[in-house]
């Protein structure tokens, strides 16, 4: 075994990240050695490059970066069992204590002392990975390397959209990212009526289409009263799943929901923003908070899916060398991509 890999780290407290050598993680008992094929960039990933105050606060220097990836198991500690050496994977990034009540009752997404790869914790921008082998989602032969990379944020899209029955309602969704892209196309997958789903970004609704069936709606220019009317929706939404972090966009979703409707937050604001608690309480409107994904009902609910015609492969756009992941976090960047991949073979 080398003794010596690439990672993509933090390794100054400035904007950029930069390619290093670092030891290979060794493991513990309990964890398991993954052998990096494939990573996806996060918009989280953005935030550590860019070195804003977020990721000041949160993100010790020096660290590998990066948590959405796929991989292969290549060692495993003495305690691991049920996996096996060469078993292609991915794997919840999300670290959880065991001693909390939540965990305890086996809601693990609950736990409070939640730490995650590539934030707070060595990440999989590199040659190989260290994970709990509890963290561990094997890979099913026909579920490929690369979307196995993305299993991270269509696991976010998954549990935002299921977190509320679809079945036969309309569906508005704010924000044509990935993650509102790919959770549009769970939404159509679970039997929605009308998926519409909107953004100020032309080129980003042009690839929803790509990717699902929905109806995309540039709010800088359309009206979404007139789009209801289109559709024949009399009230309004019945379930809104906000991804854009943007305060207009949780105004207009509030304003074009039905008496009763219910909303997920996925989406981050930056920072404190004003909302019309008012509207919300005369709508009777339900809010739910949604952080990572359930562990690891949402990881089994996905890859169900994606065994039984969810597909979600448009939204792969790019495709680079680990070595040009300058060029990666450009296209990321430019807001002209959708998910951006990084080879780690190519190094
Ligand atoms: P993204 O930044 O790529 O997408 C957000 C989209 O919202 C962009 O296309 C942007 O143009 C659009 N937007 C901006 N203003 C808008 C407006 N007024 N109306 C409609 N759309 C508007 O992000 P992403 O990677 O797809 O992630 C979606 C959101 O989810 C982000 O806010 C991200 O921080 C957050 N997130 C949360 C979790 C969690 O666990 N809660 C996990 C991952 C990502
Ligand atoms: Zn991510």
């Amino acid at each position: 075994m080398i003794n010596e890999m690439k990672a993509l780290v933090k390794s100054e407290p400035r904007e950029g990240l930069w390619l290093k050598t670092a030891p290979v993680p060794e493991i513990g008992p309990d964890d398991v050695l993954i052998r990096i094929n494939k990573t996806g960039i996060c918009g989280t990933d953005i935030h550590i490059w860019n070195w804003d105050a977020w990721a000041q606060k949160t993100v010790p220097v020096p660290l590998i970066t990066g948590h959405e990836f796929s991989g292969e198991i290549v060692e495993m500690g003495r305690n691991v069992e049920g996996l096996s050496l060469g078993q292609r994977c991915s794997g919840e990034g999300h670290l959880i204590g065991k001693q909390s009540r939540q965990s305890r009752a086996g809601k693990f997404h609950l736990d409070p002392e939640t730490r995650g790869i590539g934030v707070n914790e060595q990440g999989a921008f590199a040659q190989y990975l260290r994970l709990p082998a509890f963290n561990v989602v094997p890979l099913p032969d026909d579920i490929s390397d690369d979307i196995g990379a993305i299993l991270d944020p269509l696991g976010n899209a998954v549990h935002t959209a299921l977190s509320f029955d679809l079945i036969g309602e309309d569906v508005l969704i704010t924000g044509a990212g990935p993650i509102g892209i790919m959770a549009a196309a769970v939404a159509r997958h679970a039997g929605a009526r009308h998926v519409v789903i909107t953004d100020i970004n032309q080129d980003r609704l042009e690839l929803a289409t790509r990717v699902a069936d929905v109806i995309p709606v540039n709010v800088t220019r359309d009206d979404l009263n007139d789009v209801k009317a289109q559709l024949g929706i009399m009230q309004g939404f019945d379930v809104g799943l906000e991804m854009s972090g943007n305060q207009v966009a949780l105004d207009q979703m509030v304003e074009a929901m039905v008496m009763g409707g219910r909303i997920a937050l996925l989406g981050i604001p930056p920072g404190k923003s004003p909302v019309d608690w008012s509207r919300i309480v005369f709508k009777a409107i339900t809010l739910k908070g949604i952080y990572g994904r359930e562990i690891f009902e949402t990881w089994y609910k996905m890859i169900a899916m994606l065994q039984n015609g969810l597909d979600v492969s448009n939204i792969l756009t790019h495709q680079f060398a680990a070595h040009d992941y300058t060029q990666g976090f450009a296209t990321m960047k430019s807001g002209l991509s959708g998910k951006v991949l990084l080879d780690w073979n190519e190094i």
